[in-house]
This record gives C-alpha cells, sequence and structure tokens, in this order.
C-alpha cells in the first residue's frame, strides 16, 4: 500500500521501517528533518508526504501536534481525498479524535485512532498491541499494514474508543509505577535491603509484566527514555480531562499528577520511572 508516515520518534521512525521492510511504499515526513528510513521517500512537508497516499499514519507527541500535521499550514488536510483513511497512533485526548474525524469526513477521508501499547521495544520487533476505534471496513483495509508494525490489533469500537481504552490502561501503568516507586522509597526508609524485597516481590501476587520490565533498569539508576516522562505527565493530564469530561472521580491519580508536577526540567526527556527521584528527595534519601 502507498503510506505516509508523519512523526518519527521512538515510536514512530521504528514502525515506518517495519512497513517499509514489509514492501509497502512509504513517504516519511518529521518535523525536525535529518530522520531517515531505509527504503522510504523524505517529504519536505505533511502535504506533500500525503499527497499519493491510501493511508496517512501518523505518530506525534500529543493532541495539538496531530492538529497542527493535519490542519496546520502545509498540513495534510490540502491532500485529502475520498476513500483516504487517515490513522492516528499518537496518545491524544478521544474528544479530540472526534473532531479530527469529522473534519476529514469534509473532504471524503475516513480517520481511525489506532493508539498503541508495546513501548519502544515493541516498536523495534514489531510486537505492538493497537488499540482501534473507527469504521469497520476502514479498519478491515488496515489489516497487513498492522500486521506489518504489530502483533495484534483490538478493535474497541467507534471513532475515539481506541483512545478512550488506551488512557484506561495507562492509568493503570502511572499508578502502578507510583505504587512500586512510593514501596521502594518505603522499605529504603526502613532499612530493608533492596534486593530482598525484589526477591519477594518476585514471588508475590502483586508482581507485574510492567513492574518486570521497569525495575531493573530503576535498581542501576537507568532512565534512558522507552517512554519518555513528558509523555507520561502528558496522558495522565489526558486521563484526568477525560474524567472531567465525562463525570469520573480519579482522586489517586489526582495525587499521582502532583509527582508529575514536581519533576525538574532535567528530567522530562528521562523514562518516566525518573519520577522514583522525586520521592527519594521528599525522602532524604
Ligand atoms: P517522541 O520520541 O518524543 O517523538 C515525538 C514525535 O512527535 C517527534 O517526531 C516530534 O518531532 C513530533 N512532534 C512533536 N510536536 C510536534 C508538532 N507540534 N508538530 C509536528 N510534530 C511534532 O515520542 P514517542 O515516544 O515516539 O511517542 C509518540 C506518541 O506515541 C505519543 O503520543 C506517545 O504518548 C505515544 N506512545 C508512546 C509510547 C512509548 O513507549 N514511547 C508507547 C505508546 C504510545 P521532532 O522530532 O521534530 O521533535
Amino acid at each position: 500500500m502507498k503510506v505516509a508516515f508523519l512523526g518519527l520518534g521512538i515510536m514512530g521512525r521504528p514502525m515506518a521501517v517495519n512497513l517499509a521492510k514489509a514492501g509497502h511504499e512509504v513517504v516519511v515526513w518529521n518535523r525536525t528533518s535529518g530522520k531517515i528510513v531505509a527504503g522510504a521517500r523524505v517529504a519536505g512537508t505533511p502535504a506533500e508526504a500525503a499527497k499519493n497516499a491510501e493511508v496517512v499514519w501518523l505518530c506525534v507527541a500529543d493532541t495539538k501536534a496531530v492538529e497542527q500535521v493535519l490542519f496546520g499550514a502545509d498540513g495534510v488536510e490540502s491532500a485529502l481525498r475520498a476513500g483516504m483513511i487517515i490513522v492516528d497512533s499518537s496518545t491524544i485526548a478521544p474528544s479530540a479524535s472526534c473532531k479530527f474525524a469529522e473534519r476529514v469526513a469534509a473532504k471524503g477521508a475516513q480517520f481511525v485512532d489506532a493508539p498503541v501499547t508495546g513501548s519502544k521495544a515493541g516498536a523495534e520487533s514489531g510486537q505492538l498491541v493497537f488499540i482501534v476505534g473507527g469504521p469497520d471496513q476502514a479498519v478491515e483495509k488496515l489489516q497487513p499494514l498492522f500486521a506489518a508494525m504489530g502483533k495484534k490489533v483490538i478493535h474497541i469500537g467507534k471513532t475515539g474508543l481506541g483512545e478512550s481504552a488506551k488512557l484506561g490502561m495507562n492509568l493503570m501503568a502511572a499508578m502502578m509505577y507510583e505504587a512500586f516507586a512510593e514501596a521502594l522509597t518505603l522499605i529504603r526508609k526502613l532499612g530493608v535491603p533492596p534486593e530482598k524485597w525484589w526477591e519477594l516481590i518476585q514471588s508475590a501476587a502483586v508482581r507485574s509484566p510492567l513492574i518486570d520490565r521497569k525495575a531493573p533498569k530503576v535498581f542501576q539508576r537507568d532512565f534512558t527514555p522507552s517512554f519518555p516522562l513528558y509523555l507520561m505527565h502528558k496522558d495522565v493530564k489526558l486521563i484526568l480531562q477525560a474524567a472531567h469530561e465525562s463525570g469520573a472521580k480519579l482522586p489517586a491519580l489526582e495525587k499521582v499528577e502532583e509527582v508529575y508536577q514536581m519533576t525538574s526540567k532535567e528530567q522530562q526527556g528521562l523514562d518516566y520511572s525518573a519520577t522514583i527521584a522525586v520521592l527519594e528527595k521528599l525522602a532524604g534519601l
């Protein structure tokens, strides 16, 4: 298929690499120039990338970035045609996905929200899970592209519900990591040897694949970003916004957001596991 891939960050670049590897005709664009993908042509603007594409796939930072790439200067909008499918793998506000879907539908194009889980390693190995909202027949047409980048597609329902399901999942990720970070801080203050405590966690019902992946790096003080802290903070705020819009109350997540507010400018680009440094500082460790 002819695919324009817009946004070549930690997630987008390996996704575009896997599309090109699978034999699709890929044109890429990134806001900051200089990023290349083997087997893909580089375009100068989103509109140029989208010109002859059947599918335009986005993976950029946030709601504002998606809006700019689609509808800003030199955005995708001027290249929209009937039958084109816009797919957004960025994690953004579900209500914004619905608005963007209406705007592209005015030109006969369809919009599918397809945020992902699997992080950097899943993007690189083509093992992402796509969490999808959108019309059945558009989702069906995308199957060869999903297959090139991922191991599973869960079609949740109509437009916006992919993002809604993703927010529900990231609510758990932010709180599970915070639970681990607070527990580790406490046991260190109490004098429990961390390696003995970790042995206990590995044998207990609280064990989780998420913490299994994060903990060894925390013990090594390796905060190289898989999922940058600034993006998890963005997701926490999106979740609180969605709760506000829908009338749900999330008192524990509001407290977690306070921890993200206390992070320094330098910590924004590190992995979100670096939020433990805030707790350590508060505890005088
Ligand atoms: P990243 O490495 O920080 O990359 C962000 C990308 O967005 C870059 O290509 C950046 O361009 C682009 N961008 C930012 N603002 C823009 C704007 N105003 N206009 C155009 N492009 C803009 O982030 P990532 O980890 O790839 O994440 C991308 C999306 O996937 C986010 O929504 C994130 O929440 C989601 N996600 C990430 C993970 C993960 O583990 N990393 C997992 C699941 C979902 P420049 O190169 O010019 O800065």
